[in-house]
């Protein structure tokens, strides 16, 4: 069994989908298919909804219109007429219940998060029953499926979590026509919460869908095809000569997805792991070349790849007496964890009366808010402690095995730091040896990255480049970190 990913570039119009339709149709039966919505649909979505929350109708309408033409393009490239009006059908009537969810937002001038996650689940469904329908067009036998009824989560809307158990026994469901030979087409992103209300796993959660659905149906390999070759030594937007990494491992996957390299959701490895599933990332724009393969082996100890997580917040607090830190430190985490505000690292300080935390908060309103509900809850339990923020803080990191082991590393990335004139505010090796970070101002991020990429990664294949090694450049080569 292979369960195959397509990120929202690889679906954006009806040539596209075409192309991945075709990818599909090359992978051995039998087969299971993820889906993202229409690259942008999700932010029209969005869009919509917090427009009809505040009572903008032109702006909720054009939204509409725009998600509605994206389906109609996608629609008008399905050739079989049968398949093309089954098809609309359906997402008239997936148009229809927008509406109807727009309206009771515009009513209530306020759009939670489960309403929110019913409306963004539009663009998904949409592409579900579009994909399986261009199969099916081209004689492939086809068929969609809601992960709002498979994929089962907790009630976390905007960022639930699986249950995986009940997942399991709910893609069980699949297993008959999957192993009769037909493609399942699954939404992404989406999943269902115990009172069946339509849940959602965090922007770009389609991967996590991918990996989830292989975990539970116990498929062979997952692959996540997208609009880059592979992992890259970095974000090709902003260091456009990075390269393609051939293997990763497991925990090298996670520690690029957690620190920022948007290929990957966060969370996307973690159910392959407990299987020991392999992902391969591909390209549809290259189908034919081999990608990255991520799988549960380590292999060289070199930095593979430079990220960076831009929009942080650095929270320090100080506490009176060395005693009180603890307990400071449960009321902190316990209200970050509240309010679901992800940590991305912390420290302690050498005085040890000192902890900092960098934390992702770009959508919360920024030092003020997150410094009120921290101050709340500290007065709630009655403990006393100086809570600081500082804003526009990113957070870079050299990723890759063994490569934090050796002890220059850190010295050798805050040296090329200093040297291209990056201010470093904090930095630390990770305890699981395959990260290094760097704390910087979020105005100087694109150059550090661009800096350790330049300094850190591997040259290119001096033999790729036309001619044979020379032993003077592999010695030079050999004296690198990575
Ligand atoms: P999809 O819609 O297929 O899920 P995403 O836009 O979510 O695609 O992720 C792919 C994008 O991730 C690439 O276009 C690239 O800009 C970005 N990216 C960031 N870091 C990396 C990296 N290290 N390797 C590859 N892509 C990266
Ligand atoms: N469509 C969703 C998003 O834009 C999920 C995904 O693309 O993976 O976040
Ligand atoms: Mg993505």
């Amino acid at each position: 069994m292979i369960v195959m990913k397509f990120g929202g570039t690889s679906v954006g119009d009806a040539e596209r989908v075409h192309q991945a339709a075709e990818i599909v149709d090359a992978q051995p039966l039998p087969r299971a298919v993820v889906v993202s919505a229409a690259s942008g649909v999700t932010n029209l979505l969005l869009a919509a909804a917090s427009a009809s929350a505040n009572g903008d109708d032109a702006g909720r309408r054009a939204a509409v219109v725009s998600v509605r033409a994206r389906h109609a393009d996608v629609l008008s490239g399905i050739a079989k007429e049968r398949e093309r009006l089954a098809a609309g059908a359906v997402l008239d009537q997936l148009h229809a219940a927008l509406d109807e969810r727009l309206d009771e937002v515009a009513a209530a001038a306020v759009c939670d998060a489960a309403k929110s996650d019913a409306i963004v689940a539009t663009g998904e469904k949409a592409m579900s029953v579009l994909m399986a329908a261009t199969l099916r067009s081209s004689g492939t036998p086809a068929v969609h499926a809601w992960a709002d009824r498979v994929i089962a989560t907790d009630d976390r809307h905007g960022n639930a979590r699986p249950h995986r158990e009940r997942t399991r026994d709910q893609a069980a469901a699949l297993l008959p026509e999957l192993r009769a030979g037909v493609t399942v087409v699954l939404t992404g992103f989406i999943g269902g919460a115990p009172d069946g209300s339509t849940t959602t796993l965090g922007r770009g959660g389609s991967d996590y869908s991918a990996t989830l659905l292989g975990a539970a149906l116990d498929a062979t390999e997952v692959q996540i095809w997208t609009d880059v070759p592979g992992v890259l030594t970095a974000d090709p937007r902003l260091v456009p000569d990075a390269r393609v990494v051939p293997h990763i491992s497991y925990d090298e996957a996670q520690e690029l997805a957690h620190f920022g390299a948007k290929v990957l959701h966060p969370r996307t490895i973690r159910p392959a792991v407990a299987r020991g599933i392999p992902v391969r990332i591909l390209s549809t724009f290259a189908p034919d070349e081999p990608g990255t393969l991520v799988t549960r082996e380590a292999s060289g100890d070199r930095v593979k790849a430079v990220t960076v997580l831009k929009q942080l917040l650095v929270l320090t607090i100080d506490v009176p007496e060395l005693e009180d830190l603890a307990g400071v430190s449960a009321q902190v985490f316990a209200a970050l964890h509240v309010q679901r505000i992800e940590i991305a690292a912390v420290s302690q300080a050498s005085s040890r009366r000192r902890m900092t935390y960098l934390v992702d908060a770009g959508a919360r309103g920024g030092c003020e808010t997150v410094t009120g509900l921290l101050n709340d809850a500290l007065i709630d339990h009655d403990v006393e402690a100086d809570v600081r923020c500082e804003e526009g803080v990113a957070l870079v990191a050299a990723v890759g095995h063994g490569a934090s082991a050796q002890s220059s590393a850190l010295a050798r990335m805050l040296d090329v730091l200093h040297r291209s004139g990056v201010a470093v505010l904090s930095s630390s090796l990770h305890h699981s040896n395959v990260a290094l970070t760097a704390a910087v101002p979020a105005t100087q991020a694109d150059q550090a990255v661009k800096a350790l990429h330049g300094a850190l990664i591997k040259p290119e294949s001096i033999v790729g480049k036309g001619r044979r090694p020379r032993r003077g450049d592999l010695l030079a080569e050999s004296m690198r970190v990575g």
